[in-house]
């Protein structure tokens, strides 16, 4: 069986980054190395996913229920296990997932009150774990950055903005849902944020190695 690393964090939060860091870092050792990213976007499988994230079901995250929003990104994961990277998954070697159940975790957990966070997360993790069948993470490494670190990182990523991206609020709201998991569930935390400056993608990457012994 493969080992699942998922990386998760705030939106521009350095995933995208980080994950093809540790792709390309296993990659070069010869290892055998998957990398994954969700939602996937350009897949068919996405296509609730993206109606729901460029405003289709309301321009507000909360104008569609964490649960409902939860189900899109879940089945596009499950779709993309069943038609893609199961066989992937049940042989040896290192899958890296950049996003994965956990971010249903952090964004759609934001929605609610912090009394029900707790019985979302059971929820959440029967659905795709045990119902969807799909693997549970072996590793989640969480890059932890302030909201106003995040902001500033996704304007500099320069792409459309989306209904998440685009909520100030809601993305608050998510990290301190994040917060919450990390601890909960026991996330290998990242701070990317040093005395008010954001550390460097390398420095960030020595941590991200050192956490999962690599
Ligand atoms: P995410 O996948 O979490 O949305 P990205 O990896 O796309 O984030 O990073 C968002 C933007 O910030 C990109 O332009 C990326 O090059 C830049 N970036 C990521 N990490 C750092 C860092 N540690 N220092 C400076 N810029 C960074």
């Amino acid at each position: 069986m493969a080992r699942l690393i998922a990386i998760d964090g705030l939106d521009g939060s350095g995933k995208g980054t980080q994950s093809q860091k540790l792709y390309d870092y296993l990659a070069g050792q010869g290892k055998a190395v998957r990398l994954l990213s969700f939602p996937t976007y350009k897949e068919p499988a996405s296509s609730l996913v993206n109606f729901y994230l460029s405003g289709g079901l309301g321009g507000l995250p909360e104008d569609t229920c964490a649960e409902a929003a939860s189900t899109f990104f879940a089945c596009d994961r499950y779709v993309s296990y069943r038609t893609d990277w199961k066989k992937d998954a049940d042989r040896d070697g290192i899958i890296i997932a950049n996003r994965y159940t956990t971010a249903n975790a952090v964004h759609q957990l934001s929605k609610l009150p912090k009394e029900k966070w707790e019985s979302f997360l059971d929820w959440l993790f029967d659905l795709e774990f045990v119902r969807l069948g799909l693997p549970a993470p072996d590793d989640v490494v969480y890059l932890e950055v302030p909201v106003s670190v995040s902001l500033s990182l996704i304007d500099k990523r320069g792409n459309k903005k989306d209904i998440h991206e685009k909520d100030v609020s809601f993305l608050e709201n998510s990290y301190e849902a994040a917060q919450f998991c990390a601890k909960k569930l026991g996330w290998k935390k990242i701070s990317c944020v040093k005395n008010g400056t954001l550390r460097s993608i390398d420095e960030i990457f020595e941590d991200i190695k050192r956490e999962l012994s690599l």
